[in-house]
């Protein structure tokens, strides 16, 4: 998005940016305070879709409109194709990398099925079942991109029923025991050379590579691990500060570009962009889809973060994915109606999607593993994305 187009904003949304802006300001400073169940005194907020359509804080997404819907011959790609499964686990992240050359990298395994949260492992081995990744088969490489339960806490599962080849985390050991036992079972099923610490050793050569090119995802695909962390740096509260740690990785195939965020915030979001934007070689920023950070959180996926990454992509080329359920964090739900309205304006309405696409509409146990989302770049460079 362009300041002008900001601008545009402001001028279209008239009155209502002013309480838009100290809206935020609310959001921001409760969030950034860890503050729970304090926003329900809070008055409904409203914002402006660019096509004037309204939606509030309690809606998210609305539901996929069929030319969103995959046909038929786009859910079977050819095999020299990439491919990444953005499967619905509800709240937190999934993601499956199939290379062109047949890697197969599991990026987090969503919740573990505890406190009314949905099971990722189990969601996440049905699809895989389905879709021809039968128990048993090994994982080329298994990513936890940072140590919240939402993202790892479904690998117990994924560790019962596949094998795993590498593993990587960035290095931070926090969230009580289950992490613990998590990373330890993690340690006892790949060699210890096959185990990737990146930002506190080295066993494998990652380190090294830290903001360099990683070989996870097979000799076709340029792969980059933009940032990894293992001290609690950047944010303002324990959170923000173990989100800020989240692995960040771009993948390049045929022309194509994708950055995958984890759960990263406004402040890594700017530390990449004084260290990547201006590369003229890789890595550099530039994507035609990114996974947004923090499931749509305002926390993340900043107008000006959204302008660096898509300065060199044309309008029609890009795509933003929200992987998130309708969970309530402290009276807010995600993703948060203010960064669904800058994703689209950054995007366009038909080139957002999100894993809890019309979830407010739904019943709880329908919400997930309903809205799976594919991307694919063929080997000719072309490149879709679509709700499977
Ligand atoms: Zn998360």
């Amino acid at each position: 998005m362009t300041w002008s187009t900001l601008i545009g904003i402001r001028t279209r949304l008239g009155t209502k940016q002013a309480r838009r802006t100290s809206v935020h300001l609310v959001l921001l400073i409760a969030l950034s305070a860890g503050v729970a169940g304090c926003m329900d005194s809070d008055p409904p907020k409203w914002w402006k879709e660019p096509n004037g359509n309204s939606i509030t804080d309690s809606e998210g997404l609305t539901a996929a409109t069929t030319d969103q819907l995959c046909t038929a011959e786009e859910k079977t790609p050819p095999n020299d194709s990439l491919r990444l499964h953005f499967i619905d686990v509800g709240q937190g992240d999934a993601i499956w990398v199939q290379s062109p050359t047949g890697e197969n990298v599991l990026i987090d395994a969503g919740d573990g099925g505890y406190y009314g949260r949905n099971n990722g492992g189990k969601i996440v081995s049905a699809f895989l079942s389905a879709h021809g990744f039968a128990q048993g088969a090994v994982f080329d490489a298994v990513a936890v991109t940072h140590a919240h339960s939402d993202h790892y806490g479904g690998l117990p599962t994924i560790f019962a029923h596949y094998g795993v080849a590498k593993f990587i985390d960035p290095g931070l050991e926090t969230d009580g025991l289950s992490y613990g036992d998590t990373l330890e079972t993690a340690h006892a099923m790949v060699r210890p050379d096959s185990y990737f610490r990146p930002a506190i050793n080295d066993p494998g050569g990652l380190t090294t590579l830290k903001g360099g090119s990683v070989d996870l995802f097979g000799p076709a695909v340029g792969a980059w691990l933009l940032s990894a962390e293992n001290n609690m740096r950047l944010g303002d509260d324990n959170n923000a500060k173990v989100n800020n740690t989240s692995l960040v990785f771009k993948l390049a195939y045929k022309g194509r570009s994708i950055l995958l965020m984890g759960d990263a915030h406004a402040e890594l979001e700017n530390e990449l962009i004084q260290r990547f934007v201006t590369n003229t070689s890789e890595p550099n920023l530039d994507a035609n889809l990114i996974k947004v950070g923090h499931h749509g959180s305002t926390t993340s996926s900043t107008g000006r973060f959204l302008d660096a990454i898509f300065r060199n992509t044309p309008a029609v080329d890009r795509y933003a994915v929200i992987q998130s359920g309708r969970t309530s964090f402290g009276g807010t739900q995600l993703p948060e109606a203010s960064t669904i309205f800058v994703l689209q304006d950054a995007v366009g309405q038909s080139h957002l999607f999100s894993t809890e696409a019309g979830d407010d509409k739904k019943a709880e146990e329908d919400a997930a593993s309903d809205d799976d989302i594919l991307a694919v770049v063929k080997s000719d460079g072309t490149f879709y994305v679509c709700y499977e």
